[in-house]
């Protein structure tokens, strides 16, 4: 592939034609046109016509043939895993045509969007080594008998994602669950279909047997309630917000159909007296305004010691007023617009709510005011004091580039204020001892904690949320077990094994 020039107004390639991946066929879908949009300049990208609920069931059909066809479900691990391999090295190969489409179609930055392709590829090798690897168990018998547990695949996985980081969010739910053996139907975000319909072209590329994945682009109320409710849909992966996970576990609960949550945050980061200060601004910048602030693990709730406050606050938001804010595909953009000009508008409204609250917008708190940004989604970093812990501004998710901070006096007070919140996904800890970090970090409500760093992730390590931030793990040697079902075999070993029956 040639260079591409990342300030081009235009994609410089046309995305996927309008066609949607029914269970290994390209055709265009029969629901409503929708036209997906860049939000840098507000152009539409592509029409995608979507998915109904009749391409949802013969998708989870096929998906269910596929599945259970000795050709895919006899494989091997090794043999499995050479599959995850191609698709790794297909992504690889497809770099900056995934990195440019999802930066066009979501606003993020290229370098950031290039990173999450080396994310994707990285999660499909990581689950090709881990199925590779993994052990079945022979259990301890008490009787004279062999005992084994072995996993087997679930079947049909729906997957269901939200609109931020498509390329990262689909691979970590289609690796593991072709890993274990299941066929996936994914539902990506009305407003960002483009690359999930381009890694299904990349993995339909590979040789992937026909029927495994499914693309279906369209409304959640729509196309997602129809996997989620689909009698021959064995186990939901839904990533999103917390009241749309939480009337898909109550779906989920009625079919008694296992379910994952990767759900909202209001994520503390907490910086101590004895904080190294210039690192601190740097992380607490990082971890709320890069991605602008939609990424699930945003640092939007931000503790400071009352002793250290003035002068922290006063280095963050002159740093904060600095950022560049731009096109996505701009290098020199640090912050790019929102997702869609209805999501910028709901952070506005967030800020508003702010102002009425009683809150101090120490910068940003507006549309930037350049005519070259004028018609994209664009929104000023913003940081917000003045309000207590229990105000909306403070305990609901905005998802956007708002930082709202608040003093503590001693760590009572912190450890009470930062778990005063619903959700517990993440938290970040900014602090020269490393013993009072670990005893903080114990303390907190929440699935990762980051200590003198934030937003670093691995494929290795585990990620899930506490109390309305999430249901199970994804990620880890274990995430390949969360698409499969447990079995135990006995095998007698007596010539008459049970005592009674002749
Ligand atoms: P959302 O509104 O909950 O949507 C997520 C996905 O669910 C979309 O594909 C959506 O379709 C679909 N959906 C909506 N209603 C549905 C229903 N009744 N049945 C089935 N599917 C349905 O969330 P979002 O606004 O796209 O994403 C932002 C949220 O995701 C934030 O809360 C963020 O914290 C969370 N998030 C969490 C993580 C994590 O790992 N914990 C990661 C990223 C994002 P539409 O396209 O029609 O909306």
């Amino acid at each position: 592939m040639t260079a591409l020039d990342f300030r081009e107004a235009t994609l410089p390639f046309a995305p996927i034609a309008d066609r949607i991946f029914v269970g290994g066929t390209w055709r265009q879908g029969t629901g409503p046109a929708f036209e997906v949009t860049d939000p840098s300049t507000g152009e539409v990208l592509q029409v995608v016509h979507q998915a109904t609920t009749t391409d949802v069931d013969e998708a989870v059909r096929r998906g269910r043939a596929a599945a259970e066809d000795p050709a895919w479900r006899s494989l091997l691990p090794h043999q499995r895993a050479k599959f995850l391999h191609r698709i790794a090295d297909a992504i690889e190969a497809n770099t900056s045509r995934l990195a440019l489409l999802q930066s066009y179609n979501t606003g993020k930055t290229v370098a950031e969007t290039t990173a999450l392709v080396g994310s994707a590829a990285g999660t499909f090798r990581y689950f090709a080594a881990v199925l590779e690897t993994a052990d079945e168990d022979l259990t301890t018998p008490r009787g004279n008998y062999l005992t084994m547990s072995v996993h087997e695949p679930i079947g049909v996985i729906g997957a269901i994602a939200p609109w931020n980081s498509p390329v990262a969010s689909d691979a970590q739910k289609i690796a593991p669950a072709l890993a274990a053996g299941n066929a996936v139907v994914l539902k990506p975000a009305e407003w960002t279909p483009l690359v999930s319909l381009e890694l299904a072209r990349i993995l339909d590329e590979t040789g992937l047997p026909a029927g495994l994945l499914s693309v279906l682009p369209g409304k959640g109320s729509v196309v997602g309630d129809a996997i989620v409710h689909h009698p021959g849909v064995g186990k939901v992966t839904f990533t999103g917000g917390t009241n749309t996970g939480r009337a898909i576990a109550h779906a989920a609960a009625e079919k008694l159909m296992p379910v994952s949550l990767e759900l909202g945050g209001k994520s503390p980061t907490i910086v101590l007296d004895d904080a190294d200060i210039d690192a601190a601004v740097n992380g607490v910048m990082y971890g709320i305004f890069s991605s602008t602030g939609q990424s699930c693990i945003a640092g939007s709730r931000l503790f400071v010691d009352r002793r250290i406050y003035e002068e922290f606050l006063a280095k963050l938001v002159a740093k904060t007023q600095r950022l560049r804010l731009g096109p996505s595909r701009d290098p020199d953009t640090q912050v790019g617009p929102m997702v869609h000009r209805k999501h910028r508008d709901s952070v506005a409204a967030y800020v508003d709510l702010a102002r009425e609250e009683g809150g101090r917008v120490l910068c940003g708190g507006a549309i930037p005011d350049d005519e070259r940004l004028r018609d994209g989604a664009y929104y000023l970093p913003t940081i917000i004091d003045g309000l207590p812990n229990t105000s909306r501004t403070c305990q609901e998710e905005i998802f956007g580039p708002v930082l709202v901070v608040l003093p503590f006096d001693g760590e009572a007070d912190l450890v009470a204020q930062a778990n005063d919140s619903v959700f517990g996904l993440a938290s970040g800890i900014w602090t020269g001892d490393y013993r009072r970090a670990w005893k903080l970090a114990r303390r907190l409500q929440a699935g990762t904690v980051w200590i003198n760093t934030y937003k670093q992730f691995s494929i290795s390590t585990p990620f899930g949320g506490v109390k309305e931030s999430g249901l199970g793990v994804e990620k880890g040697r274990s995430g390949i077990a969360a698409y499969s079902r447990q079995k135990s075999i006995y095998w007698g070993l007596d010539e008459e094994p049970n005592p009674w029956a002749d």
